[in-house]
């Protein structure tokens, strides 16, 4: 079957309003300042600036691995930048945010995979935005936990690691990340700090089964796997993978009530979920005792 590239009426972007967007765009053109949500062109950007909250792209943006759904650059990446940290503190401060999402691309050339940039970004931000919470979503380090630790020490209040589809479809889709690794990573976090919530997700249009889909969920909630986000895939370009199904919302509905039965404390799922989209909420719902 040949899907049309026409997306359906649920999945049509709005144009971003809200006075905080404005303010928060005419801050981000005087800096030199990369956030996934401009340069992915993310459709939910009007509501999560407008909540204060924003994702953070460091460790440059050449990444050493080439996922079939992604449209940032593969190849060698540039040498490390120990001001970055700093930079996005302060960008953080004067964003007003309340929540900070910092993710990077692969840096699988680098020892630590870049584990020692992402603790420092977290400390910086913690330093100059006491009020503000930090999640991480970092690649899978290649399982080395030493490279896992050094983030876990600087103590985000999420830990998020996306399996980003079923196993079966890794060669395509994730074809340097190994399924088992990256659950492992998710358990890690967990043992090695209980308070940090743990938070994964994963991309439906792929050309997954529902079988196979609850079946990654039980393994998520096999590795202590608190916050889930399930979103619809969307073909960056023609040279990464066709998208196979839009999703209708009455499953995303349905796989959100079965997440909740399995025990996820929170569930995002939508055809427009993102990692961090609604992330504070997701967080709020996470700690709450
Ligand atoms: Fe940015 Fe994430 Fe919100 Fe998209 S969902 S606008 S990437 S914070
Ligand atoms: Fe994109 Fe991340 Fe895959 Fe790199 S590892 S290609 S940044 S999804």
């Amino acid at each position: 079957t040949i899907i049309p590239e026409r997306r359906p009426e649920w999945l049509r972007i709005k144009a971003p309003k809200g006075e905080n967007y404005q303010n928060l765009k005419t801050l981000m053109r005087g800096q030199s300042l990369h956030t996934v949500c401009e340069e992915a062109r993310c459709p939910n950007i009007g509501e999560c600036w407008s909540h204060k909250t924003a994702t953070f792209m460091i460790l440059g943006s050449v990444c050493t691995r080439s996922c079939g759904f992604c449209a940032v650059d593969t190849g060698r990446p540039l040498g490390l930048d120990w001001e970055e940290p700093k930079r996005v503190a302060e960008a953080v401060q004067q964003m007003g945010l309340r929540y900070a999402v910092v993710t990077s691309v692969n840096r699988d050339e680098l020892k630590d995979g870049g584990a020692g940039v992402f603790a420092s970004t977290i400390r910086w931000i913690k330093r100059l935005n006491p009020e503000c919470k930090v999640e991480v979503l970092t690649p899978d380090f290649k399982g080395v936990r030493e490279a896992l630790q050094v983030v876990i020490d600087a103590k985000p209040a999420v830990f998020n690691h996306n399996v980003e589809t079923i196993p079966r479809l890794y060669r395509t889709v994730r074809p340097q990340a190994v399924y088992e690794r990256s659950l492992q990573v998710l358990k890690w976090s967990k043992e090695m700090n209980p308070a940090i919530a743990t938070k994964s997700g994963f991309m439906l249009g792929l050309g997954e089964t529902t079988d196979e889909v609850l079946q990654v969920m039980r393994d998520m909630r096999e590795h202590d796997v608190d916050i889930l986000t399930i979103g619809q895939y969307l073909r960056p370009s023609f040279k990464h993978l066709p998208i196979q199904r839009y999703v209708p919302r009455e499953e995303f509905e349905a796989l959100k009530i079965e997440g909740q039965k399995m025990g996820f404390r929170h569930v995002a799922s939508g055809p427009f979920v993102r990692s961090s989209y609604h992330a504070h909420e997701q967080a709020d719902d996470a700690t709450r005792e």
